[in-house]
C-alpha cells in the first residue's frame, strides 16, 4: 500500500485503460478520483468497489476541468488519459472530428496540468503520467488528428518534466501499441470501410500487423507501469516516452 495517503485523478478512467490504472492506484491505497462517461449505475458501482470519488467533466470544456481540478483538492498523481479516435482520410476527416481530438486527447491534458502542478510544486513531490500512444512516435494513415495529438501530448509530457525537474515531480508518457479496449473495437468498422477489409483483415493486417509480438498489449500491463512510475524508484524518470509497443517502433 505504498500509495497510501496520496491522491490521485485518472481522467477517462469509467473503462480500458483508465479504469485498470484507476484500480491499480486504489489497490496500493490511494485516494482516486474517476472521470469520463458511462451509464450512472456501473460509475456508482466503480465507486464503491474503488471508494473513489467521481468527476462527470467533459474535457473537452476548459471551464469543466476546472471545476473537475477544484472538486478534486491538491492531488499527488495526474493521469491524463482520456481519448478518443475517428478514422478517416484527412481530407474527408470532419472538422468538428478534429477539434474534439484536439481538445480531449491534447488539450485537456494542458488544462489539467496548469491547474494540478501548483500543488505538486509546493508540496514537493507529485506524478504525472500521460497515456500517449504509440503513434505519438510514428503514423498511420487515416488518423491525422489522432497522430498530430499525441505527438503534441509527447512534446507537452517533455516540456513539463524539464519545467518541474527539481520540484520532485516527475512526467512521463506511455505509449501503448495495440490495447483491446472499446477504443480499438470502435474503430474496426471505419477501418474496414476506409481500407475495404473484412474485420478479420483489420485485426491481423491492420492492428496486430504492426506488433512484432502478435499479441494485444494488455490494460493490467499499462496500469502496472503507471504503478511503477509512481514510485520513489522510478524519481529519476522523467521526460521520458515510454514505449508499451510489443516492438512496433522498433520496426
Ligand atoms: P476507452 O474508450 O475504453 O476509454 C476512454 C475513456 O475516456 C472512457 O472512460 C471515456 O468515458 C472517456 N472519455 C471519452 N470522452 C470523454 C470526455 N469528453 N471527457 C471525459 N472523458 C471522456 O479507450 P482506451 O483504449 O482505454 O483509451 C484510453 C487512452 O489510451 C486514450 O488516450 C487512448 O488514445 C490511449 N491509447 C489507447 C490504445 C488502444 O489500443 N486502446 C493504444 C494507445 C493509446
Amino acid at each position: 500500500m505504498f500509495l497510501r495517503g496520496k491522491t490521485a485523478l485518472v481522467t477517462g478512467s469509467t473503462s480500458g485503460i483508465g479504469l485498470a490504472i484507476a484500480r491499480a492506484l486504489a489497490a496500493e491505497g490511494a485516494a482516486v478520483t474517476l472521470n469520463g462517461f458511462g451509464d450512472r449505475d456501473s460509475i456508482a458501482r466503480l465507486q464503491d468497489e474503488l471508494g473513489a470519488r467521481y468527476s462527470s467533466a467533459d474535457l473537452t470544456r476548459p471551464d469543466e476541468i476546472e471545476a473537475m481540478i477544484a472538486e478534486a483538492g491538491a492531488i499527488d498523481i495526474l493521469v491524463n488519459n482520456a481519448g478518443t479516435q475517428h478514422v478517416a482520410p484527412v481530407d474527408e476527416l470532419p472538422p468538428d472530428k478534429w477539434d474534439l481530438i484536439i481538445a480531449l486527447n491534447l488539450s485537456a491534458a494542458f488544462h489539467t496540468i496548469r491547474l494540478a502542478l501548483p500543488a505538486m510544486k509546493a508540496r514537493g513531490w507529485g506524478r504525472i503520467v500521460n497515456t500517449a500512444s504509440a503513434h505519438s512516435l510514428v503514423a498511420s494513415p487515416n488518423k491525422a488528428a489522432y497522430v498530430a495529438a499525441k505527438h503534441g501530448i509527447a512534446g507537452l509530457t517533455k516540456t513539463v518534466a524539464l519545467e518541474c525537474a527539481t520540484r520532485g515531480v516527475t512526467v512521463n508518457c506511455i505509449s501503448p501499441g495495440y490495447v483491446w479496449t472499446s477504443l480499438v473495437e470502435n474503430q474496426i468498422p471505419d477501418t474496414m470501410k476506409a481500407r475495404g477489409l473484412t474485420r478479420e483483415q483489420v485485426m491481423n493486417e491492420v492492428l496486430l500487423a504492426a506488433q512484432p509480438t502478435k499479441k494485444f498489449v494488455t490494460v493490467d500491463q499499462v496500469a502496472a507501469f503507471t504503478l511503477f512510475l509512481c514510485r520513489d524508484e522510478a524519481a529519476s524518470i522523467t521526460g521520458a516516452n515510454l514505449s508499451m509497443d510489443g516492438g512496433w517502433t522498433a520496426a
